[in-house]
Order: C-alpha cells, then structure tokens, then sequence
C-alpha cells in the first residue's frame, strides 16, 4: 500500500491512525458485530458514540454550558441561509466582511432575508488581507455580525477579532476548527462542514448560544430551525452517524497526540512555518497573502508564470503531492496542511520545491 500527501482543502487528509482504527472496528464496533454504518441512531450503542463526540469537542474547545453543539447535515451552504432564517429576526440587518468567495456566498444568501450589509471587504487585492475594522462602520441594531475565520480559497485567517460590543459575533470556522484555540464565549454562533478538519463530508457542526435559539422566522422550514435540533439533541431526524462517529476519533486523536488545542496550534504553527520560511527565501516560489494574516492551514503560493505552475502541480502529483493546483477562481498553488498533514509531508514537499527550484532556474 502507497499513500500519497494530500494537499486538498476538503475534502481532505484524515489522521492515519483513525483511518486504522476505523478499518479494525468496520465489521464488528466494539463487539456489537455491526458497522457503525449499520446501526440504528436511536440505538445504546450510537447514543454512546454521538454522546462522547459531543463532550469531547466541550472539552477540547472548552464550550461553555449555555452553547449547545448541533450535529447536522447540509455543509457550510446551509448555514449560510439557516443563520439568517434563525437569527436575523429582530432589526432584520446583519453586518459582513466580505474576505473571500465563502463570505460573499454567505452574505448573498443572507440578503434573501434581511438587509445584509457590506461593512468591509478584501475584494480590492484578492482578498490577500484581512482588513482593519472600524466599529463606528458596524450597524448598532444588527442581529448579528458576520466573519469567515479562516479563508480557504485565499489563505487568509483573523488573528484579531472584531469589538461587536452587543451584537453576536458569528463565524464561519470549517477551514480552521480545532487547528487552535477560540474563546467560544466571545461568539453567538460557530459553524463548521466537518470536511476539512475532522471527518468525511456529510456532517456539519454548528455551536450556539442558547440565547440565540428558538426565534426563528415563521416560515423557516422544520430542518432549518436549530430549535428543533437542539432539543432533540441532534436527532431529530437521521443524523450523519459515520461522519460523527470519526469526528470523535478524530477528536480524541488530538488529545492523545497534542493534549489540547494549545498542543495542536504549536504543531500547526511549526508545520506551516516550514512551508513559509521556504517561500520567503525562495528566489522562484512565493505566497500571496500578507505576512500578519497568513492562515495555518491554507498555504496558497505561485511562481509568477503560469506555466510553471503547471508543470510544478504535475511534476509534485507524479512524486505523490497531490491536490495542490490553486482553486479554479484563482489559479497557481496551494497546499491544505490541515491538523492530519503530518509534519513530514511538508517537510518533502518543501524538499521537492527546492529540487523543482534547482531543476527550473
Ligand atoms: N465555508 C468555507 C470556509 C469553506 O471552505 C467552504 C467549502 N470549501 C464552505 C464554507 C462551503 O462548504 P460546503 O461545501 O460544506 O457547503
């Protein structure tokens, strides 16, 4: 068997050792002789799964008691209008930063609502930054204000987070989730598509505060309402049972190999400052976001020739880098080092670079 280093922004690199895992546990879960694919959601046995990844997340992410954590389907596409539905129901305006393709997704979907407002945008130099705030910009009233906490596409993060005063901060956090800490407390809403840094695709987490639920607009459809899965803790209806399954290995993966979010940022910090202090001496590659706004787990990156980037990406995919061609609204390169890429796949990769770099000048 050969794996390859998988750079795909989601869905991606999964820690080996929970793929073993689940492969020991595939026919027979801990003696029940089913798959955890085969059981039913309301039985003992997946209450005890669904239980444990619950308040391991609690715990990694230290939530606090009055947020409850939802388990849905749906991906980050459904937040984008469940939110809204749930939340802009008081001034009916919400204020958005506009720092890449997923917020703006996030805020058109939102003005089918209610009055989605631009406070402030990145658009002008592709979304390379995150820009300075000025809370005398944010709208007093809204219901909420809305942020994407790690930019995917562009390869942004917020290392600061806007002063909303009254107003519910809410974050889109499906790049970044559990590659460090959050101060949950500091935030109404959290949302996630667990495809990037904690299991296959299908599941999407959501933490609220318990304030925010139950105020729905009248005509949001049953499966849209986060009332309706808060109070059937997650089960409502048949809920993403293997995704949530792995997302709790996932979870205690961390544990045992970082101890904490702490543990898991300082990995993380050290993994990605190999890949950029190779780019900010390399004479051929270089990234394109500003230095302070750099994200951890998205690295994007270019050669200046489009060219070259093409034969890099199909040269690296041939030495088992695969999925590093940049997103098609943006070209040239970039390597997803999410918290599963270990520490030697970027290692090789930059190796390669240097080679590639030797090969090509
Ligand atoms: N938000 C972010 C930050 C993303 O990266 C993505 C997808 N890559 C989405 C939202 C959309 O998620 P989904 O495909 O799960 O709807």
């Amino acid at each position: 068997m050969k794996r390859v280093y998988n750079f795909s922004a989601g869905p991606s690199v999964l820690p080996e050792a929970v793929l073993r895992r689940a492969a020991e546990e595939m026919l027979d879960y801990q003696g029940s002789g089913q798959s955890v694919m085969e059981m039913s959601h309301r039985s003992k046995i997946f209450e005890g799964i669904i239980e444990s990844a619950e308040s391991c997340l609690r715990e990694l992410m230290n939530i606090p008691e009055n947020y409850k954590v939802l388990f849905l389907q749906g991906g980050g596409w459904s937040q984008f209008a469940m939110i809204p539905l749930n939340l802009m129901v008081n001034s009916g305006k919400a204020d958005f930063v506009v720092t890449g393709q997923w917020a703006a997704k996030a805020q058109e979907e939102a003005s089918r609502y209610g009055e989605a407002r631009i406070v402030a945008s990145s658009k002008d130099k592709t979304f390379s930054y995150i820009p300075e705030l000025d809370p005398a910009a944010f709208t007093p009233d809204a219901d909420y204000f809305y942020i994407c906490m790690n930019n995917t596409i562009y390869g942004t993060r917020y290392t600061k987070l806007p002063e909303t005063g009254n107003v519910p901060l809410v974050a889109d956090i499906s790049s970044c989730i559990l590659s460090e800490p959050i101060d949950v407390s500091k935030f109404g809403l959290l949302f996630a598509g667990a495809q990037k840094n904690v299991a296959p695709a299908g599941l999407t987490m959501v933490i609220v505060r318990e304030d925010l639920i139950g105020h729905a607009k009248e005509f949001t459809p049953t499966m849209f309402n986060y009332k309706i899965h808060a109070d059937n803790g997650s089960l409502f209806n048949t809920p993403p049972c293997y995704p949530i399954y792995i997302c709790g290995l996932v979870l205690e993966w961390i544990k045992s190999e970082f101890g904490s979010l702490e543990g898991m940022k300082a990995h993380n910090e050290k993994k990605a400052g190999i890949l950029y202090d190779f780019l900010d001496q390399s004479k051929m590659f270089r990234g394109t976001v500003v230095k302070k706004d750099r994200s951890l787990m998205n690295v994007p990156f270019v050669t200046g020739s489009d060219e070259l980037d093409k034969k890099f990406v199909k040269e690296a995919e041939a030495a088992g880098f695969v999925n590093l061609k940049g997103h098609r609204s943006v070209g040239g390169m970039r390597a997803s080092i999410y918290n599963a890429m270990p520490i030697e796949g970027v290692q090789k990769l930059v190796d390669f670079m240097v080679e590639f770099e030797k090969n090509n000048a």
